[in-house]
């Protein structure tokens, strides 16, 4: 397996503005040196609480904002200094699926234009090329062709995230970016949209990048995964090592919170003090300080390396030295 995605020291700094000429006035730093390697046909999970820069990540490395610093490789090519134009090509082989199946369709669009748009820009201008491959991809996706004619207000949560996923696969990228993609779903849906995502991953030879806020709902679907906190990358493994061996104490904590199989099971759930403090005024030393149970000195002063602690185990915190 080698690497098809090496993200190293990504940051995402948004300046904030005041006043009457809106000076900047501070920043938010919503991703803050964030590195990591995605391998060929893996599903790396992230997960973390909103607004602990998981989209803004996802984002960044599509450059669909532009990151503030860092390098980002896609298939061993930096991608951070294409041009607008080079980068447009590229995502081709990269695509986002979004949380909101609702808000990231054109309602005024039939099905057929909305997934036609991406066969278009990337250069099937046959129409009746076209119009196959959409009623192929509606049919991978579980829809039928004879969906094309109709307009997204005519379908389900569910299927208009099926109408998304069709999208976003309609040039054959290799990497797609999942924000979130069942969050905006009932609990009954999910399940059904999480399976098609992993035969499409297999079928097609697919890498994601799943994003959710929810350990649970990535648990089944990740080979990896990452926790962030606060613009950081906390804690970054595989999946049962995560689950059976959380390091980092945040990552304890979350995962104190997800409910058992068994509910009889005795479990100690961590309580974390406090809320999330604001990423424009992030604590020194240790994000995760004010509110970690086992917060040294150095925690307030120092901020922890990423680093490896054991074999494809990544952490940051002093506790680990
Ligand atoms: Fe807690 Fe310190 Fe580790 Fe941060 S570095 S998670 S404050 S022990
Ligand atoms: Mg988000």
């Amino acid at each position: 397996q080698k690497p098809i995605l090496e993200v190293d020291g990504l940051k995402k700094y948004f300046d904030i503005k005041g006043g009457p000429i809106g000076r900047k006035v501070g920043e938010v730093k919503a991703v803050d040196d964030v590195s990591f390697t995605v391998m060929e046909g893996e599903i790396l999970g992230i997960v973390g609480e909103s607004g602990c820069g998981k989209s803004t990540t996802g984002k960044s490395i599509l450059r669909l904002i532009e990151p503030t610093e860092g390098k980002v490789k896609f298939q061993d090519q930096d991608i951070t200094s294409l041009t607008n134009s080079e980068m447009r090509r590229l995502r081709k082989d990269m695509q986002i699926i979004f949380q909101d199946p609702y808000a990231s369709l054109n309602p005024r669009h039939t099905v057929e234009k909305i997934i036609s748009e991406p066969l278009l820009v990337h250069g099937m201008t046959s129409a009746k090329q076209r119009l196959d491959r959409v009623g192929e991809l509606l049919e991978v996706v579980g829809l039928s062709p004879y969906h094309a004619k109709r307009y997204p207000h005519q379908f389900s949560g569910g299927q208009r995230q099926r109408i998304g996923i069709a999208r976003a696969l309609a040039n054959n990228p290799k990497l797609v970016i999942c924000d979130e993609p069942v969050s905006a779903l009932d609990v009954s849906i999910q399940s059904q949209i999480l399976n098609l995502m992993e035969k499409l991953r297999d079928e097609f030879n697919l890498t994601y990048i799943f994003i959710a806020h929810d350990l649970s709902v990535v648990k089944h679907i990740s080979d990896r995964i990452g926790v962030m906190y606060l613009g950081r990358m906390v804690e970054l493994t595989e999946k049962n090592k995560l689950y059976d061996n959380p390091k980092h104490p945040y990552t304890q904590a979350l995962l104190s919170a997800v409910p058992l199989p068994d509910p009889d099971l005795p479990r100690n759930r961590i309580i974390l003090k406090g809320d999330v403090p604001s990423p424009a005024n992030p604590p020194s030393g240790c994000a995760f300080h004010t509110r970690c149970p086992h917060a040294m000195d150095i925690c307030k002063e120092v901020r922890p390396a990423f680093q490896p602690v054991e074999d494809n185990h990544f952490v940051a915190c002093h506790l680990y030295k």
